[in-house]
C-alpha cells in the first residue's frame, strides 16, 4: 500500500502523524511510504531522517492525496484540503467529527474511509489512540503546577518537594484516569503530599497498591473536597465522564477558600472543566487569576511538547497502521474489532453511532 504522511496545517500544530523510526517499519513490510516536505520540523525529524528510513519526499499535500492508498495526519483535514481526498482513500487520524458538521458532510461527500484515532477501541473498552496524549498531558500539568507556583509566576512561592525540614506542597489531583494517575506520579516523584480522588472503589483499590507511599488514593466527595482545597497549593482537574461535558467540582465559592497563589491546572477543560471559573486559554497566554488563584487551562497541552508527543503517537498508531496497510481496510476491520470501532464514515455513510447522532443523519 501508498502509505502518505502529511504536515499538519492546523495552527500551531508541530507535531506529525508518523516518525522516521515508523516509516522505516512500514517499508521493511513492503509498504511505499511519501512524506510531504518538512512534515517533521516541528518535531525535530528533518527531510533526510525519512529519506534514511525509506522514504519518498512530496513537496504538495495535493500531490500525497492524489496518489496514496492512506493518507495519514495528527489533526482534521482542513477545509484546503477536503476536495482532494479521493473516493475510496483511507484517511487515518484524530477527527472528532461530533462538533464539526462541516467536516462531517465534506467527509460523507468525498466518499472517503474516514477511520478516526479517538474511537478505536481497546478490549477493555479504553481508547488507545487517546491515551499516550493524556499521559502527557497529566505528567505535564505538574511541571506548570510547580511552574506557576514560582513567586516570578505569580505563585505562592513554593518549591513542590520542599527540602529537608520545609514540608512539600501539597497537591491534589481530582480523577484517577490516564491523567490524573499521570499526574500523581510525577507529583509523588517530585516529593510532594498528594491526595488522589476518583469515584470508582475499584480503581481507588488497584491505586492503592500500586502508588507510592506519599500518594493518598481517596473517595471523591465534595466533603473531602472542601477539606483539601483549604490547604491545597495545586491541584490537577482530571475527570472524564464518558460522552458527557465535565462536572463542575469545584465551584467558585469553594475556590475562595483557597490560599492566595494556588495553582489549579484544569486538564478536563477539554470537556468544559471542572473548575466552575475555568475557561479554556492558549500556550500564548495559558493563565489567569480568579480570587487569587492562578488558572492554567490549555486545551490542547501535548502541543507544548510535540517531540514527545509525536513519539508517543506513532508507538500508539504504528500497530493499526501496520495491519490496515498489510490487510487493506475491509479485512482489518473485520478481523480488528479496534479497528471496525475506529471507522467513522465509510464510503459516504457514517458508521460511527455519535457522529450519526450529533448531526441526526442515517446511521
Ligand atoms: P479517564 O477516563 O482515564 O479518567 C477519568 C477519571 O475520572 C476516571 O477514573 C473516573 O472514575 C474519574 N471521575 C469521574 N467523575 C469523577 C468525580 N466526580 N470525582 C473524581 N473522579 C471522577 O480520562 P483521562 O484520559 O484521564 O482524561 C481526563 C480528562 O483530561 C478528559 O477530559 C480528557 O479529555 C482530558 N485531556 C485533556 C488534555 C489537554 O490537553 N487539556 C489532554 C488529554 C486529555
Amino acid at each position: 500500500m501508498k502509505v502518505g504522511i502529511l504536515k499538519e496545517i492546523k495552527a500551531a500544530e508541530n507535531r506529525v502523524s508518523m516518525t522516521p523510526t515508523g516509516v522505516e517499519v512500514l517499508c521493511a513490510n513492503g509498504h511505499d511510504v511519501v512524506v510531504e516536505t518538512a512534515a517533521g520540523v516541528g518535531s525535530g525529524f528533518s527531510n533526510e531522517e525519512y529519506v534514511a528510513a525509506g522514504a519518498k519526499i512530496i513537496d504538495t499535500p495535493a500531490e500525497i492525496y492524489a496518489t496514496a492508498d492512506m493518507v495519514m495526519h495528527v489533526k482534521e483535514p482542513q477545509p484546503s484540503e477536503y476536495d482532494m481526498v479521493r473516493e475510496g482513500q483511507i484517511v487515518f487520524t484524530y477527527f472528532h467529527f461530533a462538533p464539526d458538521e462541516p467536516l462531517t458532510r465534506a467527509f460523507i461527500k468525498n466518499k472517503s474511509i474516514a477511520i478516526a484515532y479517538e474511537t478505536v477501541e481497546g478490549p477493555a473498552g479504553d481508547l488507545p489512540l487517546l491515551t499516550p496524549m493524556s499521559e502527557v498531558a497529566g505528567r505535564m500539568s505538574i511541571q506548570e503546577g510547580a511552574k506557576y507556583l514560582e513567586r516570578d509566576f505569580g505563585g505562592r512561592g513554593l518549591l513542590m518537594g520542599g527540602v529537608t525540614g520545609v514540608a512539600p506542597a501539597n497537591v491534589v489531583v481530582i480523577g484517577g484516569g490516564v491523567v490524573g494517575t499521570n499526574a500523581a506520579q510525577m507529583a509523588c516523584g517530585l516529593g510532594a503530599k498528594v491526595s488522589l480522588l476518583d469515584m470508582n472503589l475499584d480503581r481507588l483499590r488497584y491505586l492503592s497498591e500500586v502508588m507510592p507511599k506519599n500518594c493518598f488514593p481517596m473517595m471523591s466527595s465534595p466533603a473531602l473536597l472542601r477539606e483539601l482545597l483549604l490547604e491545597a497549593d495545586v491541584v490537577i482537574g482530571a475527570v472524564l465522564v464518558a460522552g458527557a461535558k465535565a462536572p463542575k467540582l469545584v465551584t467558585r465559592e469553594m475556590l475562595k477558600s483557597m490560599k492566595d497563589g494556588a495553582v489549579i491546572v484544569d486538564v478536563a477543560i477539554d470537556q468544559g472543566g471542572c473548575f466552575e471559573t475555568s475557561k479554556a486559554t492558549t500556550h500564548q497566554d495559558p493563565v489567569f487569576d480568579v480570587e487569587g488563584v492562578i488558572h492554567y487551562c490549555v486545551a490542547n497541552m501535548p502541543g507544548a511538547v510535540p517531540v514527545t508527543s509525536t513519539m508517543a503517537l506513532t508507538n500508539a498508531t504504528l500497530p493499526y497502521a501496520l495491519e490496515i496497510a498489510n490487510k487493506g481496510w475491509k479485512q482489518a476491520a473485520i478481523e480488528s474489532n479496534p479497528i471496525k470501532t475506529g471507522l467513522n464514515i465509510v464510503n459516504g455513510q457514517v458508521t460511527y453511532k455519535g457522529v450519526a447522532d450529533a448531526f441526526d443523519l442515517e446511521y
